[in-house]
């Protein structure tokens, strides 16, 4: 087997057989001697007018055979008669901790609030028709939690290549679409997820763990100081020790946390809003012509960051072809996000345009008097932006926005482009109800990438409120090695809710390390 180093127009990098020929030509080999051609890393190269397609290509030759990745060596044995630890939340971080606990020889229960993701997409169905939260299954509660209905993006910025490509593999293995492990920005989408996770439920369940729906966990168990099992609202309880995976969005479990004595820690954020370009322009953009992607290239991606007053300006959670989407889970309070399916298909770009928050940003005069010195209290300012936009909304889901051209001008927009957020908009004064601090922010960071990007700042593009469930505004502290909570054994609080992990892989890596902790010191004493 040889490795190749291929750089070719995306026309040609869309068809096999003329990657073939361009193999042949530079090992300078009859065509009919390459058997197999594998495709092991991708990346399209847009920074010159002229776009490229570098590929790195495996060639077998006669009497070579290439080896298929069948992904079973991930193998998840019988633990039905194995000890026995709880995860709370059946997010990316409770499903990869649980599936690793499994690895391991431990028995998971899995107790999630939500709903299984096949009823999950049936409330968010009604929740479009009726503009109803339901508080207990909606796009951040429920089976694959806030990761099941996104756009299913798979980069990280962690540096354990390792762990990345074995989350990845998990996926594979499960039945995602292996060119995830080639992409440089891989992604699987919204319409993909939901029968993956799914396949991990089943898995679960096949080799003896257990899994409650509509089981929302209200306490902790607690002897002698450390956790053994939980309190569900039904009343059920389940032993074992804990992995605490139930996300940034349960603000009542931190509030039960914080009443409870747990240890918690105050963290630094990012808020704004969703902006919605025209596909087609950004695609015009990035790929610097008026012809935009043509046929060959996929919806064009963007990343912004900037600094303003010592902050960080960002894009964040970019999807291309996407959807924007209410994240709320909770009545009064309008939040969005966004989402993708696999083909990144619709007319509109949206990502988030943040803004970098931290604790000591927050006047004092902003924070209400019940949470001033209180590790809640970025928490509580979150709330109370998502009520504000609520409240902007007409006290709706109808979300409020405003054209970009319009909030740079400080001024109402008496029209508003179409959008892909289907419950509506209503034209709203951002930069008046939006906290000082992160419109003027926002305005300076959007001017910074119109300086790198002509054509950025245009009245095509909207703002929409409020995004503000980036990351966790709290963090659970937890020993390093460990990964046990500081002060009480038993207790492994992870991914993104504990303030250790940002988007899906990471909360993956974060649950399977927790898990491998409390697997060696279930079963090993350490
Ligand atoms: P979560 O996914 O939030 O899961 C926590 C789970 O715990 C939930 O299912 C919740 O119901 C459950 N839970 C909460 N409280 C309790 C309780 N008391 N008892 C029992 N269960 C409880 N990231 C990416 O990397 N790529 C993307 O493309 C992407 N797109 C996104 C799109 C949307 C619309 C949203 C909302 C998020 C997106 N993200 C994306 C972020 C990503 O989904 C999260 O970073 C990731 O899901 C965090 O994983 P987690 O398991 O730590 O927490």
């Amino acid at each position: 087997m040889t490795t190749v180093q291929l750089t070719l127009s995306p026309e040609v990098a869309a068809s096999d057989a003329r990657i073939r020929e361009e193999i042949a030509h530079q090992l300078s080999l009859p065509l009919d001697q390459i058997t197999s051609i594998q495709i092991r890393r991708r990346n399209i190269d847009a920074r010159q007018r002229r776009i490229l397609v570098n590929l790195s290509v495996e060639v077998y030759l006669s009497g070579e055979e290439p080896e298929v990745d069948t992904f079973e060596d991930l193998v998840y044995p019988d633990v039905s008669s194995a000890p026995t630890a709880v995860v709370v939340g059946a997010g990316p971080c409770g499903l990869f901790a649980a599936l690793r606990l499994i690895e391991l020889g431990v028995r998971p229960i899995i107790v999630e609030r939500g709903q299984e993701v096949m009823q999950r997409r049936r409330d968010l169905a009604e929740l479009a028709r009726t503009g109803i939260i339901d508080p207990e299954s909606n796009y951040s509660y429920g089976e694959g939690g806030a990761g099941a209905f996104s756009d299913g993006k798979l980069y990280t910025r962690s540096k354990k290549r390792g762990s990345v490509e074995k989350a990845l593999r998990v996926f594979c293995r499960f039945g995602a679409d292996p060119k995830i492990l080639v992409d440089a920005h891989p992604h699987i989408g919204t319409d993909k997820l939901p029968v993956i996770i799914r396949r991990m439920r089943e898995q679960i369940l096949l080799s003896g763990g257990e899994v409650h729906f509509g089981c929302r966990m209200t306490e902790l168990i607690r002897e002698q100081g450390a956790v053994t099992g939980i309190v569900c609202a039904s009343g059920e309880t389940f032993m074992g020790p804990v992995i605490l995976a139930t996300g940034h969005s349960a603000r009542d479990v931190y509030r039960y946390l914080h009443s409870a004595g747990v240890l918690l820690e105050a963290k630094s954020i990012a808020v704004g809003v969703r902006l919605e370009h025209p596909q087609a322009l950004i695609d015009e953009i990035r790929y610097h012509s008026p012809e935009g992607r043509g046929k060959w290239l996929p919806a064009a991606e963007y990343v912004y960051k900037a600094q303003s007053g010592g902050r960080g300006v960002y894009s964040f959670c970019m999807c291309p072809g996407g959807f924007i989407v209410p994240a709320s889970t909770a009545p009064e309070e309008m939040v969005v996000n966004g989402m993708s399916p696999a083909n990144r298909g619709s007319r509109w770009a949206n990502s988030g345009m943040v803004v970098e928050l931290r604790p000591e940003d927050i006047p004092q005069t902003d924070i209400k008097i019940d949470y001033l010195h209180s590790p809640l209290a970025l928490m509580a300012w979150c709330e109370e932006l998502e009520r504000r936009s609520y409240i902007a909304a007409g006290r709706s889901l109808r979300a409020p926005a405003q054209r970009m051209t319009d909030f740079l001008k400080g001024r109402a927009s008496s029209s508003l482009p179409s959008s892909s957020y289907t419950m509506g908009l209503t034209s709203s004064d951002l930069h008046r109800w939006m906290s000082h601090f992160v419109t003027h922010r926002l305005a300076d960071g959007f001017r910074a990438f119109e300086r790198t990007t002509k054509g950025f700042i245009t009245e095509e593009a909207q703002l929409i409120a409020v995004e503000s469930r980036t990351s966790s505004p709290v963090r659970i502290p937890r020993d390093r090695e460990h990964y046990r909570h500081v002060l009480i054994d038993g207790l492994y609080p992870a991914g993104e809710g504990a303030g250790y992990a940002g988007g899906i892989i990471s909360a993956a890596i974060d649950g399977e390390n927790a898990a491998t902790a409390l697997a060696t010191s279930l079963l090993h004493g350490r």
